[in-house]
């Protein structure tokens, strides 16, 4: 597609050009507010420009800012640490000192998701190398990532992929146990499928892959890029669902905006990695874990994960009640609008125009993600800027 601007056409051309952010609000080049209820895909959950973050970063920018991972630095095995205590968060039996699993650093969700895989692929060994997910997830855009993601429709002009995936129906066990073979190292889920619509699993479905997976010696795995560090009203969304997986990918809300992605796994499982494995030129750097650092602080001082809870049930049933919502589905503050009789598309545009950010996920639905420490009357302004776009 020929177009003027310098950029590759892989997005349509944008609605609106933003050049600044402050908490749950954005301005546009022309000055104009909005209230930001997408946080840029559930990244900026802190709200823009914290000045936590901020100050984190401008301090190890004037301190170290990069040496690669041939050598140690100080900030990434904190943050490392710290994400290895969060993951043992109301889990029964979680040691109490944090050395239950190793965390990978990458710099976005699909290479967290990328170690994930190649980690499935160490450990399952030579034709054990199979990862199961589901239709409608969406795990990032690197071939293998690609492939992983359940939407055929976006394989279609990248074929032939790597081999190695196989797809099954979200939430049907039955299915899922059928596809195991002996080839199946790792079965890869979302909590809530984000991209695919806001659809959550159910407590079932996850303890019944848990139960399987243990049955056949396959490792779980879950990709918690955007449901991870409290957007669902927990610090991780499986936490809700009553298992503990071998393996948790997460990434968008852990710098705030900053890339950094991150890949954990149980010590176990880890330990199938030897030097030379696995490697990244930056992930971990002192510059994106100084964000990180600062942003799990400042969301365990907020206890983000309870304000998510609370505000994701206000926000939720103040939408329901609007004339023109069939539903509201999703997590916390990680929420799908089922609109009766609208075009998602439309109403997104029609916000734009109100000055609200949304996001169509589907034709028929809305997804919000706005950010954790969002007020109460940040909620009812949002409420009623929807209750307009849908009244239009
Ligand atoms: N996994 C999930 C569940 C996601 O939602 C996304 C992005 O939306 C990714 C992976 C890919 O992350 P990134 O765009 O940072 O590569």
């Amino acid at each position: 597609m020929r177009t003027d601007s310098p950029l590759m056409p892989t997005y349509p051309p944008a609605p609106v050009t933003f050049v600044r952010g402050e908490g749950a609000r954005l301005w546009d080049d022309q000055g104009r507010e909005y209230l930001d209820l997408l946080s840029g895909l559930a990244v900026t959950s802190l709200g823009h420009s914290h000045p936590a973050v901020a100050d984190a970063l401008a301090e190890q920018a004037r301190t170290l800012l990069h040496v690669s991972n041939l050598f140690g630095t100080t900030v990434g095995p904190e943050v490392a640490a710290t994400l290895d205590r969060l993951m043992g968060v109301g889990q029964p039996g979680w040691p109490a000192e944090g050395t239950r699993g190793q965390v990978f650093f990458s710099n976005s969700g699909a290479e967290a998701n990328e170690c994930a895989i190649k980690l499935a692929r160490k450990v399952g060994g030579r034709g054990r190398h199979v990862v199961v997910s589901a239709y409608g997830s969406f795990h990032g855009r690197t071939l293998a990532t690609l492939h992983a993601t359940g939407q055929p429709a976006k394989h279609e002009a990248f074929q032939p992929l790597p081999e190695g995936f196989r797809h099954v129906t979200w939430c049907d066990l039955d299915e899922l146990e059928r596809a195991l073979d002996p080839s199946v190292a790792a079965v890869l889920l979302e909590p809530v499928q984000g991209e695919g619509g806001v659809n959550p699993a159910t407590a079932a479905y996850f303890q019944g892959v848990r139960r399987i997976c243990d049955e056949r010696g396959i490792l779980f795995m879950v990709d918690e890029v955007q449901t991870g560090l409290g957007r669902c009203g927990s610090w991780f969304a499986h936490q809700q669902l009553g298992v503990v997986p071998d393996v948790v990918t997460m990434a968008k809300a852990l710098g705030n905006g900053v890339p950094i992605g991150a890949c954990w796994a149980k010590r176990e499982v880890a330990e199938a990695f030897e030097p030379g494995d696995h490697a990244t030129t930056y992930g971990g750097q002192p510059l994106a874990a100084a964000a990180a650092r600062a942003v799990l602080a400042t969301m365990e001082a907020e206890d983000v994960p309870a304000r998510a809870r609370r505000a994701g049930e206000r926000l939720a049933a103040a939408l329901e009640a609007l004339p023109g919502v069939a539903s509201v589905r999703g997590l916390g503050l990680l929420l799908g609008v089922e609109l009766d009789g609208h075009d998602a598309k439309a109403v997104a545009a029609r916000l734009l125009e109100l000055g609200a950010v949304v996001n169509a996920v589907t034709p028929t639905a809305l997804r919000l993600a706005p950010s954790l420490l969002i007020t109460d009357d940040e909620i009812d302004l949002a409420v009623s800027l929807i209750e307009k776009a849908l009244a239009a």
